[in-house]
């Protein structure tokens, strides 16, 4: 197979860990090319842009994008670069697998939960966010459509369909926010009706906090509007052991960028020590997105095998003396 994708490196640690996890892809021979383009701190250093055009352009093009982590400048009214991108490409769907890994202080064995967040409205609605003049009140709109609501729906359905999975758990407020999370429960219940062969059920949210800590072996497949699945997302993350493990993935029907959820660690960029796994986990995806399943798995278990028996390479956040490169390197040996 011959495809390019756009590869944007971005910041801190977005480079190093690009530079690894590329290193495994070229490793297990997946026919990519990779069209590199800039965005952040680096683009706006070199071009005077955060999110030059010639960007939007590439990914626009390849359909598929991995990406580096990007800086969003505090002050001077910049807009994160990462909505701004979900919005442009209307990448509704933020697939977030957590999945348990040997040798973290993760306090499970064995889970393997995705959520599956709606990407674009929700409780994150620029235009939804407003201060009254005398700066005492503040207003927030939550606004979920029949649309959104079934098309996310339908999403973590037909995922949990193709990647042989068992259930799926709404994630509600809907006995208080009776209308945003009413809509969006009413859409899951009847969507669920078309999937007979995948069990459904309903939780409220915060009842499936107590729960993922408590039991998350009850737990396959999350889905839930913005604000939900943010924070059930990063509790997930949690359970596997944080963020150096966490993929997110970001789905439209015209594009799909695939990055780590961890930032661009400034504390740790350049020092060669940051953990590669989280993009390398989304580059996994993105070969499962491109049809290439096998390989993804591959990945997944070379990442697995080199945590458990080659300690030695494995970054300090998981507890190991080794680097970027050379923890890329031991799981590229084992693709
Ligand atoms: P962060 O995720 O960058 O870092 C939080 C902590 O986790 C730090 O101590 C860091 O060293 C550690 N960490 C993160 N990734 C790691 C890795 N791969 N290996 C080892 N340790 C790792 O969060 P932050 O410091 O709040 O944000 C820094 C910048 O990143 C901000 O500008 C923020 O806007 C941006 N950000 C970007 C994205 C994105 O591009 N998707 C996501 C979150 C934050």
């Amino acid at each position: 197979m011959s495809k390019t994708i756009a590869v944007i490196p971005g910041d801190g640690i977005g480079p190093e860990i690009m530079k690894a996890t590329l290193r495994v892809l070229d490793a297990i021979d997946c026919g990519l090319s990779y069209d590199v383009v800039e965005a952040g701190m680096i683009a706006l250093d070199k071009q005077g842009d955060l999110l030059p055009k010639a960007t939007l352009d590439a990914i626009a093009k390849h359909k598929v994008a991995l990406k580096g982590p990007l800086t969003t400048p505090i002050g001077g009214g910049f807009t994160s670069i990462n909505v701004t991108l979900r919005r442009h490409f209307d990448l509704y769907a933020n697939v977030r697998p957590a999945i348990s890994f040997p040798g973290t202080k993760a306090r499970y064995e064995n889970i393997d939960i995705i959520t599956v967040r709606e990407n674009t409205e929700g409780a994150y609605l620029a235009e939804g966010q407003t201060l009254s003049d005398d700066g005492e009140t503040a207003t927030s709109i939550i606004r979920n459509t029949r649309r959104g609501s079934t098309r996310i729906v339908r999403y973590a359905f037909e995922m949990a369909v193709k990647k042989g999975r068992k259930k799926i758990t709404a994630v509600h407020k809907a006995n208080i926010m009776k209308t945003s999370s009413g809509l969006f429960l009413n859409v899951a219940r009847e969507v669920a009706k078309e999937y007979p062969q995948i069990e459904f059920n309903e939780m409220i949210v915060d009842n499936t906090c107590m729960q993922l800590v408590m039991r998350p072996e009850q737990f396959d497949v999350i889905v839930t509007t913005n604000l939900f699945g943010d924070i059930i997302s990063d509790l997930c993350a949690g359970l596997v052991g944080g963020l150096g493990l966490a993929p997110g993935d970001n789905i439209g029907a015209d594009a799909a960028i695939f990055e780590a959820v961890h930032g661009s660690a400034p504390d740790i960029a350049g020092k060669g020590i940051a953990n590669p796994c989280a993009l390398l986990l989304a580059a996994a995806d993105m070969l499962d997105h491109l049809g290439m399943v096998e390989k993804g798995s591959k990945i997944r278990q070379a990442i697995r095998d080199t945590m458990e028996h080659d300690r030695a390479h494995v970054t300090p956040d998981l507890g190991g003396k080794g680097s970027t490169e050379s923890f890329g390197e031991a799981i590229a040996k084992r693709v």
